[in-house]
């Protein structure tokens, strides 16, 4: 088992990374205030893992209820929030309980929305079950639903106690799914971490293959990442915005096709090819680099370019982002693999340039 932990002060919490710790009551029991727990969890999860896990924790006397949604981003809204609500007031939940979200990041950023806003707030666990969730959604304290005029436009930062990562549980995800992960892997590499890039070069093969060793290191590396930078900049005021390489990008096209149609990981994949193109003609990121990077993206099996939407297109899409800062596109570029820094007020003919040359 590999442990790591996100440094937020007096809210400072574990990551357990590894085969099997979905059942570590231990580590559950420690991060709860009373021995009641409510489970939120979907329709695809529950079967595969919620028996396993209310047996575990009935094994060590503590109650729990669950509340199972219904799959998928398109239940991620107020409606579905409410059945959280209707079943932690019908069940008498008091502020002392503890919320657990046992699912990928659409059931774990509402289960933290939930707790975030169940009377002022309860504390909440993580368990997340898909490679996105255990390298990104799960660490670092946003929680939202989403709005019919915008993705994540509801919401709270609020962290949770503990997260469980078991690797055993992405032995059932679809291989779509495990692929979108690797996208915001592939990212820690690209934003700060050239050795974790190396790395995951030498280890693809044994990623794709799901091997446990290699997705408990890419996991632990990936959450190592995202802890360091939620501590220095929990709420996005400075070095968290990098963690939105490719995003603007993928933003447009996720909401360019409509929404569901790319994957977010896939999206996140072409965007941040264009995000690298773009640095590539601005002379930061070498030529050789984005090689790489193209390269790396391509044999993971990802988009490497985008749906031919139009740079103009692009462009007012990518306006709409809510990254968008008083009116001025900030973007996420590359001086090198290991080194990406934000910038604003780029020249559109460059960017759309850029997004032309990696279109289809
Ligand atoms: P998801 O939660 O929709 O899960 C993908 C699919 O896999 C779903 O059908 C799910 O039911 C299924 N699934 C989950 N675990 C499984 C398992 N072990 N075996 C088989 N199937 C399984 O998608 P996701 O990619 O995990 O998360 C995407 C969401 O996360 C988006 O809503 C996004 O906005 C959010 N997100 C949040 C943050 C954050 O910081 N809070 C960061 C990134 C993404
Ligand atoms: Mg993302």
């Amino acid at each position: 088992m590999r442990k790591l932990t996100v440094a937020l002060g007096d809210r400072s919490y574990p990551i357990l990374i590894g085969e099997g710790v979905l059942d570590r009551t231990d580590a559950i029991l420690a991060a709860l205030k009373t021995p009641r727990v409510a489970i939120v969890t979907n329709d695809v999860v529950a079967p595969l893992y919620l028996g396993r896990l209310e047996a575990a924790l009935r094994s060590v006397d503590v109650a729990c209820d669950s509340v199972i949604l219904p799959d998928g981003e398109a239940h991620k809204n107020w409606q579905t929030l409410n059945t959280i609500f209707d079943g932690l007031l019908a069940g008498h939940f008091d502020r002392s309980t503890t919320l657990i979200a046992l699912g990928g990041g659409v059931v774990g950023d509402m289960a933290g929305f939930a707790a975030a806003t169940y009377q002022r707030g309860i504390p909440f666990i993580q368990i997340p079950t898909t490679l996105l969730s255990q390298v990104d959604s799960s660490v670092g304290g946003k929680t939202a639903i989403n709005h019919p005029l915008g993705k994540n436009m509801i919401g709270a930062f609020h962290q949770p106690r503990l997260v469980l990562a078991d690797t055993s549980t992405l032995t059932t995800l679809p291989d779509r799914e495990l692929k979108a992960g690797l996208a915001e892997v592939i990212k820690y590499g690209l934003i700060r971490d050239p050795a974790f890039f190396d790395w995951i070069e030498t280890n693809i093969e044994r990623l794709l293959a799901r091997e446990p060793q290699a997705l408990g290191e890419a996991i632990e590396r990936s959450c190592a990442n995202k802890a360091r930078i939620v501590s220095e900049d929990e709420t996005e005021r400075g070095v968290r915005a990098l963690l939105n390489l490719g995003h603007t990008f993928g933003h447009a096209i996720e909401a360019g096709m409509g929404f569901g149609v790319w994957l977010h990981g896939e999206a996140v994949a072409a965007g941040m090819v264009m995000a690298a193109c773009l640095s590539n003609r601005l002379g930061w990121l070498s030529a050789r680099q984005y090689e790489r990077t193209v390269a790396l993206i391509g044999r993971t099996g990802l988009p490497v370019r985008g749906p031919k939407l139009g740079a103009a297109r692009y462009l007012e899409l990518m306006a709409h982002d809510k990254k968008v800062d008083a009116g001025r596109l900030r973007l996420v570029l590359l001086r090198d693999i290991g080194d990406a820094e934000i910038f604003a007020d780029l020249p559109a003919v460059e960017i759309a340039a850029a997004i032309d040359a990696c279109c289809e």
